[in-house]
């Protein structure tokens, strides 16, 4: 028996791939650890070491059984993510308040002018008004003077209450009118204005206040004031209840915040403003590929942006960050939730953003030290395999049903790679910027988590509701039962089921919002990303002279990413599917197994 190891190590993970080269090359076991430190540092040997211990483990062989242990040329890309938001929603006047009070009372839309609940005794009829209670009203009397307005024929269409007590005041009205509660700063609320108070029936949200033309038609608005309120309609969509309050200068704005120009260095020089977002930086990308660098004006939002990417990514490498060059980014829109300046009940308005994702090549990772010191602390000898992508093809070739000339998909966690192989056997690599990291950035800042661990989950898990202590339904329908009752604290929660664990998603928002958001983080960029690098790799930039796609990587096993790809790529003829090295690997393993296998061919000569 003669053991060799392959180890790949990656961004997020180390593989590791044995087989006895003895005659016949066969393939024995693997294994995979997380990549300890950053990737071509020293600090990679630690994860290494345990890795190799693992698959040597699996065969109750030691590592000093082994013959020699080949380690991949490894890419000199990293991949990192920034945010920057372009838009902020600034009320200037009180003019709106939209949220999700656990208790509105009532359903519907009112109109009319605000008052203070005792100035009621000195309305008319025909005066169409809007009661506002403060909290150091209690729910009896503010709902016995309401009764007493409505016995008058006074037309009170709709309260606006500062305590949580929205639906007893409801219970106990003769009329039925919405009942917008919990709104914490009432003295900021104007009098004597014209509001609209919307509730929406219990599941379901507002269409009324959230939709421009619907604020247009209760407040009789021009077209030109109807732009003005279009901040105010999208902050109020998917809220259960809210009001709008028109106050003569009312002014919501939407401020554009000076985000800066981004500066793309390839075959020529272009500036192209954030404000443009991502539509307009790819294209102005696509102009002057391949990109030798970027950089940010000096000074604002993405200067201070880009300049992070590069100094974070100067001190990983241990190189000076004149020498970092970005050779790709990917950029995204987004929504990131922020506090509304100026609102009343503590607002949330989704503001636009601009994501990128950069790509570093350093100049070169230092491989030869890493395998000085992996052979040192082993005793076995350490050869520098293959290019990393090279091998990848090579390990995705071991895909039953796979022949040249293909393309494969390495979706990772930081960069997606991707290789071209000719029927010749001739290779030709490329590297973008986006990847798995980023899909999980997205669930994080979209959903405001703020919890890296929970955001991965929602990436990888199905999402379920759970409808009583014995059941709980998926998202794709299907109803689970358990004899034994679930913890009560789980009880109405959306959550992520993780194998056996059920782990709640402390948002508001619905199960329908969470399975969109993290649909869409995939899409926009591994969709995104297999169009470019098709375009990049195939011969003459032509996707239709692909035939075979094989996608390898950690985000290949997801359970939706796949097939997104796969259907994009079926508008042009192309066959995609996730790998499966060796026939059992899934689609894990691949430049482990491609060393392994060139070191096997090369002995044979
Ligand atoms: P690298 O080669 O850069 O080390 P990997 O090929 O290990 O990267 O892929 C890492 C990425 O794969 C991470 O973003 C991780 O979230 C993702 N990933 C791992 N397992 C799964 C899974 N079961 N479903 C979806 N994504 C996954
Ligand atoms: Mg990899």
């Amino acid at each position: 028996m003669k053991l060799v190891a392959g180890v790949d190590i990656g961004n997020s993970t180390t593989e590791v791939a044995i087989g006895d080269v003895e005659g016949e090359l066969k393939f024995l076991t693997s294994s995979i650890v997380k990549t300890s430190g950053v990737k071509g540092t020293l600090d990679n040997v630690a994860g290494i070491l345990t890795a190799l211990k693992d698959a040597c483990g699996n065969l109750n062989k030691n590592i000093s059984d082994l013959d020699t242990i080949c380690i991949n040329e490894a890419t000199p890309v990293i991949g990192d993510v920034a945010m920057e938001t372009i838009t902020e929603t600034i009320i200037t006047e009180s003019t709106m308040i939209g949220h999700n009070p656990d208790t509105p009372g009532g359903v519907g839309v009112g109109t009319g002018r605000t008052i203070f609940l005792d100035e009621l005794e000195r309305i008319h009829e025909n005066d169409k008004v809007i009661c506002v209670i403060p909290k150091n009203v209690d729910f009896e009397t503010a709902s016995k003077k309401l009764n007493e307005g409505f016995e008058r024929n006074l037309e009170i269409t709709g309260a606006i209450a500062q305590g949580d007590d929205g639906v007893i005041i409801c219970n106990r009205l003769h009329k039925k009118i919405p009942v917008i509660d919990e709104v914490s700063y009432i003295d900021k609320v104007p009098m004597g204005m014209l509001a609209a108070v919307e509730v929406a029936e219990v599941g379901k949200t507002i269409k009324t206040l959230s939709n421009p033309y619907g604020l247009a038609t209760l407040f009789n608005l021009s077209p030109e004031e109807t732009k003005h309120i279009i901040p105010i309609s999208r902050a109020l969509i998917g809220n259960r209840s809210a009001v709008v309050i028109r106050t003569p200068e009312g002014d919501v704005k939407e401020r554009v915040i000076p985000a800066g120009k981004l500066i793309l260095f390839g075959t020529s020089e272009k500036k192209v403003s954030i404000e443009e977002g991502s539509e307009g930086i790819m294209k102005n990308l696509g102009e002057v590929w391949p990109l030798n660098d970027v950089s940010g004006e000096s000074g604002t939002n993405v200067g201070g942006m880009i300049e992070r990417v590069r100094q974070i990514m100067g001190e990983l490498t241990s190189q000076n960050i004149e020498d970092i060059k970005i050779q790709d980014i990917l950029a995204v829109d987004t929504f990131k939730p922020q506090k509304v300046q100026g609102g009343l009940a503590g607002e949330f308005a989704l503001e636009n953003a601009v994501a990128l994702a950069a790509m570093v090549k350093t100049s070169k990772l230092p491989m030869e030290n890493i395998a000085r010191k992996l052979q040192e602390s082993t005793g076995i000898k350490v050869v520098i395999g293959g290019v990393e992508a090279n091998m990848a093809v090579l390990g995705a070739l071991t895909t039953p049903g796979t022949d040249k000339p293909l393309v494969i998909l390495d979706m990772g966690g930081g960069s997606t790679d991707s290789a071209y192989i000719s029927k010749e056997g001739k290779v030709k690599s490329i590297h973008h910027a986006g990847a798995g990291e980023m899909v999980t950035m997205f669930i994080n800042s979209e959903l405001g988590l703020d919890d890296y661990n929970l955001s991965e989950d929602i990436k990888k898990y199905p999402l379920a509701k759970v409808e009583s202590l014995f059941n709980l339904r998926y998202e794709d329908g299907t109803v689970c039962f358990f004899q034994q009752p679930l913890d009560a604290s789980l009880f109405a929660r959306n959550v992520v089921v993780k194998n056996d664990e059920m782990i709640p998603i402390p948002t508001k928002d619905s199960l329908e919002k969470i399975r969109l958001v993290r649909r869409d983080a995939k899409k926009k960029v591994f969709v995104t990303n297999a169009i470019r690098a098709l375009g990049d790799t195939a011969p003459n930039g032509n996707l239709r002279s692909i035939e075979f796609v094989v996608l390898v990587g950690g985000s290949a096993l997801d359970f939706e990413i796949p097939e997104m790809v796969s259907e994009e790529l079926s508008h042009y003829g192309i066959v995609c599917g996730s790998g499966n090295i060796r026939g059992i690997e899934g689609p894990r393993n691949a430049v482990a197994t491609g060393l392994v296998l060139s070191y096997y061919n090369n002995l044979r000569g």
